[in-house]
């Protein structure tokens, strides 16, 4: 303010200066007397004030003011001091009915003199912002406490736990002191935590803001269940992540009907063999794989022998009995990575990858057998069941799915042709070049019908 040593001039300017302030201040100032008289105001304040003003009037401050807070000429009267702050950062609704009313922010002054100074801010978008706060926070506070498959913390700038909760605890058991500062995988179950995994899931998320990984994760007493891990990144200033937001949630019950359901649509209800769809789809895809990496892949045709007959004479349960067996028997027999196929009634179809053409006939020859061997018991009586197989493989012909297929049926065929209870070997016929040229898989031209290369 101006000081005793001022000259006019000097006065003057300063005058000058402190109106020019007080027009482009983003703030409302109102100069007053005691009782609201206003003589001076300037363009914030008047804008701020114009949706209270009755009939424009803005010429006293109490008056204007009045229908939002008719407190203040009370609060100023009560006010017995020479200067001070009469009311502060007083909150005013201005148009309550409104869905986003204007918030002012009031605050008065008493400057001696028997005036006053009300400054008037917006605040509306901090009461707005404000609102979002209190409403995210009650929204977390509900689902933090409501809600149990999930666990909710923070990791640091180097993937370390950062922030502990009580979600964490309630759903893996682990306290602060386990798992703060410790990397994420801690929440992997043993064997999950393959090198470059986290790293991993930690990249991809800075590539798209965040990443779900679903994987098996373990409770701090070695519990598994099935973990959708959410990683979001929190930026604070720049381009470098300063830490990341994480969501555990146990899917375990999601995971188990989507299995349930898999299984459901992969696999034939009588013997559990996979289901004829989905047989050819694994097939395709071994298939393309065998042909990228010039790996081997057998296929085996099996048929059981003289079906109907069994049908015929012990019964329909007890011909299915014989198709559980024969699946049940197959499936010992097999390794993890085979699959066994039913194609339709009381024929199969088996998927031998990175197996050639000798080994599968071998397979084949030692299923066979093993059946054969097999009493089977249904209704009270002990019957014994023989199939018939066929084997083609995939070589170094440009032959597709199909045409090592059709192989396998001639073989099969051609066991059938044999008298049954016997495995056959067929050659792969690229079926565009006419069914008199044979490929050569081990070494051994054959001719492809009929054709037997016995394995025993
Ligand atoms: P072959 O040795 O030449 O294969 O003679 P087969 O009797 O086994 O062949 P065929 O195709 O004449 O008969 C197959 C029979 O399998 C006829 C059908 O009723 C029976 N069948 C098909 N599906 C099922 C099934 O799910 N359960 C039972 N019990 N029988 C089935
Ligand atoms: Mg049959
Ligand atoms: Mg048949």
């Amino acid at each position: 303010m101006n000081g005793p040593d001022l000259g006019p001039d000097e006065l003057a300017a300063e005058h000058e200066a402190l109106l020019s302030f007080m027009y482009l201040s983003p703030v409302g100032i109102v100069r007053s007397d005691l009782a609201g008289n206003v003589d001076m105001m300037n363009p914030m304040a008047a804008q701020l004030l114009m949706p209270l003003a009755q009939g424009g009037e803005l010429a006293n401050i109490f008056e204007t003011l009045a229908p939002v807070a008719p407190e203040l000429r009370r609060l100023v009267a009560e006010f017995t001091r020479e200067r001070g702050p009469v009311c502060e950062n007083r909150r005013l609704y201005v148009n309550p009915a409104r869905h986003h009313p204007a918030v002012l922010s009031c605050s008065i002054i008493r400057i001696g003199a028997g005036f006053l100074m009300t400054v008037l801010t917006d605040i509306s978008r901090q009461v707005a912002a404000e609102r979002q706060v209190r409403q995210t926070e009650s929204w977390l506070a509900g689902i933090y406490t409501s809600v149990h498959d999930f666990a909710f913390f923070t990791l640091d700038a180097q993937e370390r736990v950062e922030t502990w909760h009580p979600s964490i605890e309630r759903l893996t058991g682990f306290q602060a002191d386990d798992i703060v500062g410790r990397p994420l995988d801690i929440f992997y179950a043993p064997g999950e935590a393959c090198p470059g995994r986290l790293a991993e899931h930690v990249a991809l998320a800075r590539d798209d803001g965040w990443h779900i990984e679903e994987c098996w994760c373990a409770t701090r007493s070695g519990e598994r269940f099935w973990g959708q891990i959410l990683v979001s990144v929190l930026h604070e200033d720049g381009d470098a992540p300063s830490g990341y937001s994480v969501v555990i949630r146990d899917a375990s019950q999601r995971k188990v009907t989507s299995d349930n359901l898999e299984r459901l649509l992969t696999t034939d209800h009588l013997t559990g063999a996979s289901n004829r769809a989905h047989f050819f789809q694994v097939a395709e895809a071994e298939f393309t794989r065998a042909r990228r990496h010039r790996r081997p892949l057998s296929l085996v045709m099996l048929d059981a022998d003289h079906f109907k007959r069994i049908n015929d004479t012990a019964g329909h349960t007890a011909g299915d009995e014989v198709l559980q067996q024969i699946v049940r028997e197959a499936k010992r027999t097999l390794r993890a990575a085979d699959l066994i196929g039913r194609l339709g009634g009381e024929e199969f179809a088996l998927l031998l990858p990175a197996t050639t053409r000798q080994e599968a006939a071998a397979i084949a020859e030692r299923l066979r057998a093993a059946i054969e061997q097999l009493p089977i018991e249904t209704g009270g009586q002990v019957l014994h069941a023989t199939v018939s197989l066929g084997v083609a493989a995939l070589d170094e012909s440009e032959a597709e799915l199909d045409d090592l297929l059709a192989a396998a049926d001639r073989a099969l065929y051609e066991a059938k042709r044999a008298g049954r209870n016997c495995v056959r070997v067929e050659d792969v016929v690229k079926s565009e070049q006419g069914a008199t040229e044979s490929t050569k898989g081990d070494g051994e031209a054959r001719p492809p019908s009929p054709s037997a290369g016995e394995a025993q």
